[in-house]
């Protein structure tokens, strides 16, 4: 309350010295830390129906958070980002394999979230056979501070075994994000592998905008391989998780993104891209 006075005694003294806005701005960076943050580019159905245009850099996005995941303008690979350094895991053209790059400032992305990293609780010694077996066991962590709150969380190991996809750049006219996972998509598996994976989740009430659950991607801690997580075995794992209170959308004004209806329940082909 304290605080609040004094925020608005501030604007009230800088707006008559004709420094209005930037007080305001303060007072409110104050009242929600960007940690809290969870700020989305575009939603998912809109990608989902084959709009792959960039619509912000790669820089505006490093500008709210420090991790994240998303995609690139084309769907040219899958995005991680990890300590406020983006990635790209891309299909290698000449021979089919896995490549892993950092991603300039200038490039764009048509999808992705990020927020800044920021560990609120921390669970250790996961073990699990599948990735479904390791989505249970960061849900039981999640549940407990709050079943209906958006989390980042950040798993680091060395994974028995990890399967990863990304897919090949794509070029207009754009098809479907379930027609080019069908013909376009790489699967690449490793063993032993130590890595760092990037996981959202996002709860039941996202779902026209995103994908209810977990997503998960990964990157190797030697910078050669990583993508979108497919399957994993682990034991050991630490997890260290990001409660996020507030929700930022930003969403492109093109006519593309215009002309789509998103009334249409596109939830069966959310579930075949994700898994
Ligand atoms: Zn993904």
């Amino acid at each position: 309350m304290d605080n609040k006075i004094t925020a608005l005694l501030a604007v009230t003294i800088l707006c008559v010295a004709g420094a209005c806005g930037f007080a305001l701005k303060s007072a409110s960076a104050d009242t929600e830390p960007e940690s809290d943050t969870l700020y989305q580019v575009s939603l998912l159905q809109d990608l989902m129906f084959g709009d792959y245009t960039g619509s912000i850099t790669v820089g505006e996005l490093k500008k709210h958070g420090s991790v994240g995941i998303g995609t690139f303008d084309g769907l040219n690979g899958e995005l991680i980002m990890l300590n406020g350094v983006v990635y790209r895991a891309a299909v290698n053209e000449a021979d089919g394999s896995c490549s892993v790059t950092v991603v300039e400032d200038s490039e764009t992305v048509p999808f992705a979230n990020t927020a800044n990293m920021k560990t609120d609780f921390s669970a250790t010694e996961l073990t699990a056979d599948s990735m479904d077996a390791m989505k249970v066991l960061l849900t039981n962590n999640t549940n407990e501070h709050g079943a209906n709150s958006m989390y980042f969380a950040v798993i680091h190991a060395t994974f028995d075994s990890l399967t990863v996809r990304s897919e090949l750049a794509q070029s207009e006219p754009y098809k479907p994000l379930v027609k080019v996972l069908e013909f376009d998509q790489r699967e690449w598996t490793r063993d032993d592998v130590t890595g760092t994976i990037v996981a959202l989740y996002c709860p039941t009430y996202l779902d026209k905008v995103n994908t209810p659950g977990w997503h998960l991607h990964f990157i190797s801690d030697d910078r050669s391989f990583g993508g979108h997580v497919l399957d994993l075995s682990v034991s050991g794992a630490k997890a260290d998780f990001n409660k996020l209170a507030n929700f930022v959308m930003v969403t492109p004004d093109t006519e593309r993104f215009q002309g789509f209806d998103f009334s249409t329940d596109q939830s069966e082909d959310i579930e075949q891209v994700e898994g």
